[in-house]
């Protein structure tokens, strides 16, 4: 247990941001505690096999001497520098996370936070070990998983075992020999079907979209060895080539000064529902495709779904459906924020 009762700083979470956040108080003498397991969302919430979407000078966690980077890990092992054209797998991400710990963020506990609510003085946080401590400021960078979403027509499926999100799975390989409806076209979808088609199980793509989406794959390794007019005309950046890409990364301050309706637009249009350009050969032409269909109703029929759609196929039967639908913040979903500081 630790003995430090009341600290400027607590910090709720350590994957990516949380560790970041710790490295970057540390280098600023702000004393902090963070509570969580290193890279917990990533072990436990993502499929074996899985490979980073982003680049991987896009998936370096941010220090503050910039000496901890994807590529500085790699460089520890004797491996060389790898660029844009390189998909980063899984378990070299959670790998380098655990390393980039070690070095900036030794003090990691490994408790979870299962109370925040107010104090006189700042906040008052309850951990799962029975210890309570005073924090002036807390940063929750619990993640992504409280923000699941499952449509509301698969919800009751869920609840008999017949339905789960992307999110509750580390391992696909759990649905061979099934026949599975992933619900969805962005790339948690097309990856998570490949991954179940690879591993042995019939999945079947339900897409509303009328056309998937891919990347294209970069036509170089470092941005600075592509043409001129091609680097004008599309400006690399970490997020892939493209001046509105450039815009985000670069200025990303300057968004919150857009009027709502422009920023609302552009998250729903920017980096919309696509996959990563290295996985258009392995899931084109290798399962079912249903785009153009909307899942109109789903029941359990003899422990088996009848998904009803509205598109050319009209029903579809399947052992298990997996909605890979994505996330919507919200902060009532938070269980452990008191009601008083606007979680549920
Ligand atoms: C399938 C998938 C693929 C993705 N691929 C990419 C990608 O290629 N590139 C990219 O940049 N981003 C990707 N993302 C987004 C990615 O989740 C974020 O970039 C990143 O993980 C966010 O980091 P985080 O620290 O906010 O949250 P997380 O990584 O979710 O970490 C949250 C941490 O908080 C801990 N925690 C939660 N609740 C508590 C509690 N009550 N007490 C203590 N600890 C707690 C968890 O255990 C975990 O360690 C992907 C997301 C998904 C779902």
């Amino acid at each position: 247990m630790n003995s430090i009762t009341e600290v400027p700083v607590a910090i709720v979470g350590a994957g990516p941001y949380g560790l970041s956040v710790a490295a970057h108080l540390r280098a600023l003498s702000v004393p902090a505690r963070i509570m969580g397991v290193p890279m917990g969302s990533w072990r436990a919430r993502m499929p074996v096999g899985m490979f980073l979407k982003s680049t991987p000078r896009a998936s370096s966690i941010a220090d503050p001497e910039r000496r901890f980077g994807l590529n500085d890990f790699r460089a520890a092992r004797n491996q060389p520098r790898v660029g844009d054209r390189y998909a980063v797998p899984l378990d070299e991400f959670v790998r380098y996370g655990e390393w980039y710990q070690q070095r900036c963020v030794p003090g990691v506990e490994r408790a979870a936070v299962i109370r925040v609510e107010g104090a006189p003085n700042g906040f008052r946080l309850h951990l799962d070990t029975g210890e309570a401590f005073t924090a002036r400021a807390v940063v929750m960078a619990s993640g992504f998983p409280s923000y699941a979403r499952v449509p509301v027509d698969l919800q009751p499926l869920v609840a008999a075992g017949l339905a789960s999100h992307t999110s509750d799975h580390a391992d696909l390989a759990k649905f061979a020999g099934q026949r599975v409806a992933v619900i969805g076209a962005g790339q948690s979808a097309l990856e998570s079907a490949t991954l179940m088609y690879e591993a042995g199980a019939e999945p079947v793509l339900v897409a509303r979209a009328e056309r998937l989406q891919f990347g294209e794959p970069p036509d170089s390794d470092r941005p600075g060895d592509r043409t001129w007019p091609a680097r004008i005309a599309h400006p690399g950046s970490p997020l892939g080539p493209g001046w509105s890409f450039v815009a985000f990364t670069r200025a990303p301050a300057a968004f919150r000064y857009l009027p709502d309706r422009t920023r609302a637009e552009l998250v729903r249009t920017v980096l919309g529902p696509s996959g990563a350009w290295w996985l258009r050969e392995r899931a084109l032409g290798r399962f079912p495709l249903l785009t153009g269909h909307r899942v109109a109703s789903a029941e359990e029929v003899d422990g088996r779904v009848r998904l009803r759609l509205r598109g050319t196929t009209d029903t579809l039967e399947v052992d298990q459906v997996l909605a890979a639908t994505g996330y919507r913040v919200d902060v009532e979903r938070l269980e452990m924020l008191d009601p008083g500081l606007g979680g549920g």
